[in-house]
């Protein structure tokens, strides 16, 4: 028997970090960038008006109050994107818009808000009447104030979301380098299986655990495909993976892997390169993992239940921590039980439940078995009971996963 320490390392050291690849940024979301981002310009990159108002010289209008204004001649006017920037001359004032280049010559802005507003026109003769004097820099933003050229402003490994692919864009990037995804096969085994939506003869069950497991992978970063279910027929297993396999980072499947017959899995991989195990949990205990044609693979069982607890607690944190994904592993809260459970000995046991965070205590939801899927659906988190556990108390604190 293997601990589920043991498995889970196991599984961490097969899914190796793909390389940096560079692309689009609106791709990028959700990956982490592959190197420090050193910033190849300066933001703002030009000395611009913090607001709508007027560029003057702060010495013109150095004494200038709701009393005793002070007018000036509107010489120009500069709306943000005007590229052709008029120098200000003393005594003169330019209408400016956020965003627009300071002129030479101007080292304040008087938003419009403390003047007359402007009388007379932009062209030919305008004037305004300042109301309230400001010191030289006051909304002014400041060229490199941001982000200086030259500077790092992200380092390899942050994660890309809104604000940092929003940096890269206003940094002029149109690209990035980053991890990509790791890109994973997904393939569920049974000769019971049958696809959702179409009818079922007596004995035949729908495949619950394909678009289980591509939600599951997608929700952890991966990029996911599924493979068509296959029967329990190791020629269809082989034949299923020839013409996709090469294309993935890992396989994934589910079901046959037990100890009985018709184990399609088991007796596909076992002499190519694939070790089965068990592993001292409940539910998930039939396990393996290893490489079929240079392709890493990880064979959980297929009771739905075992399936996505296998993924929780083996594929999950090590393809996110592959990817360079923040908390590659689920939070750990330890929570107050709300009633007595027994547990297995000598396995662990991750059982179903709905967490209470306002009082901090927890519930299982559903009986322990692995084929209860409509109460993992109702519950939030797993519960991840020692071992050694045979018996627990309400009020006794317990390690709990949230799901969200
Ligand atoms: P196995 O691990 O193949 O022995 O399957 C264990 C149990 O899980 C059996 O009751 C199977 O019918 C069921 N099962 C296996 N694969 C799936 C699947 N893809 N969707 C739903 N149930 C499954
Ligand atoms: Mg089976």
């Amino acid at each position: 028997m293997r601990t589920v320490e043991e498995h889970q390392a196991i599984v961490a050291a097969l899914i190796r970090p793909p390389a940096p690849v560079s692309m689009a940024i609106a791709d990028a979301a959700g990956l982490v960038l592959a190197d420090n981002l050193v910033a190849p310009n300066s933001l703002p990159g030009f000395d611009n008006s913090a607001m709508d108002g007027y560029a003057v010289l702060a010495s013109d209008i150095a004494g200038a109050t709701k009393e005793s204004p002070v007018t000036l001649v509107v010489a120009d006017d500069i709306p943000a994107g005007r590229t052709d920037i008029p120098a200000l001359a003393p005594g003169t004032a330019h209408r400016i818009m956020t965003g627009a280049p300071m002129p030479a010559g101007a080292d304040a802005v008087v938003q419009v808000e403390a003047t007359d507003g402007g009388k007379g026109g932009i062209e030919g003769g305008g004037k305004v009447t300042v109301f309230e004097s400001r010191a030289a820099g006051v909304h002014v933003r400041k060229a490199g104030e941001d982000v200086a050229a030259g500077e790092t402003v992200l380092p390899s490994g942050a994660l890309l979301g809104p604000a940092q692919l929003g940096l890269l864009a206003a940094l002029g990037q149109a690209t990035v380098s980053v991890i990509p995804p790791v890109r994973v096969l997904v393939m569920s085994t049974g000769s019971e299986l049958v696809d959702p939506g179409t009818p079922l003869r007596d004995g035949q069950i729908y495949d619950a655990n394909a678009t289980m497991l591509l939600t599951a992978i997608r929700a952890a970063g991966a990029v996911a495909e599924q493979v068509h279910f296959v029967p329990d027929r190791v020629e269809d297993f082989y034949a299923a993976l020839d013409d996709r396999l090469g294309e993935f980072d890992l396989l994934l499947t589910s079901g046959g892997v037990s100890a009985g017959a018709y184990e399609v899995v088991k007796d596909a991989l076992s002499s190519q390169g694939v070790e089965f195990a068990k592993v001292a949990m409940q539910p998930g205990m039939p396990q393996g993992a290893g490489q079929f044609r240079g392709v890493p693979v990880v064979t959980m069982p297929g009771n739905p239940v075992s399936a996505l607890v296998s993924f929780e607690v083996f594929v999950r944190p090590a393809l996110r921590r592959a990817m360079g994904l923040p908390r590659p592993s689920r939070t750990i809260v330890r929570a107050v039980l709300d009633e007595d459970i027994e547990s297995p000995p000598d396995k662990r046991q991750f059982r179903r439940g709905t967490l209470n965070r306002e009082t901090g205590s927890v519930v299982t939801v559903g009986p322990a078995g692995s084929h209860f899927l409509r109460w993992f659906a109702a519950a939030d988190c797993l519960l991840n009971l020692p071992a050694e556990a045979t018996v627990l108390h309400r009020g006794d604190t317990v390690e709990v996963w949230p799901l969200d």
